[in-house]
C-alpha cells in the first residue's frame, strides 16, 4: 500500500478532517470516509479547522471552498503558513468548474480538488491520487 510519506510523522494515520459549512455534505463525506477506513472529524468553517489542526493534526483534509467566517482559500493559507506545504494533504472541493477557481486553491496548497457533487468512487480515486489509499 502506498501512503504519503509524513516527515514529522506527528499525524495518525487514516484521519480526516471534513470542512464544509454545509451538514449535509460533511454526513455524506464522513459515510464515504468511515467507509474507506478513515477516522472522520468535521468543521463548519475554516475557523474551527485551523482550531481542530491544532489540537490534533489530521492526515487529510476534505475542504469545502465557499463557507462563512474563514473560507477554504483562507484557511488553507493559514494552514500552510503555520504548518507548512506538505501536511495534512488538503483536497479541495468545489462546484465550480472553471479552471481558474482551481488553480487559486491549488496555488494556496491544495494537492488534488474534487467537484461537488462527489460519490464513493470519486472520492477513493482522489485519495489513491494523493497517496492515502490503496491505487
Ligand atoms: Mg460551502
Amino acid at each position: 500500500m502506498a501512503t504519503h510519506a509524513s516527515p514529522s510523522g506527528t499525524c495518525r494515520p487514516n484521519t480526516c478532517l471534513v470542512v464544509d459549512d454545509s451538514a449535509v455534505v460533511r454526513k455524506v463525506a464522513r459515510r464515504i470516509l468511515e467507509r474507506l477506513g478513515f477516522s472522520v472529524r468535521e468543521a463548519a468553517d475554516g475557523q474551527q479547522a485551523l482550531e481542530a489542526c491544532r489540537a490534533e493534526m489530521p492526515r487529510a483534509v476534505l475542504l469545502d471552498r465557499n463557507m462563512p467566517v474563514l473560507d477554504g482559500i483562507g484557511f488553507l493559507k493559514a494552514l500552510r503558513a503555520e504548518f507548512g506545504p506538505d501536511d495534512p494533504v488538503v483536497v479541495m472541493c468545489t462546484t465550480e468548474a472553471a479552471m481558474d477557481r482551481i488553480l487559486e486553491g491549488i496555488e494556496a496548497g491544495a494537492q488534488e480538488y474534487v467537484m461537488k457533487p462527489f460519490d464513493e468512487g470519486i472520492l477513493q480515486d482522489k485519495l489513491a491520487q494523493v497517496g492515502l489509499l490503496p491505487a
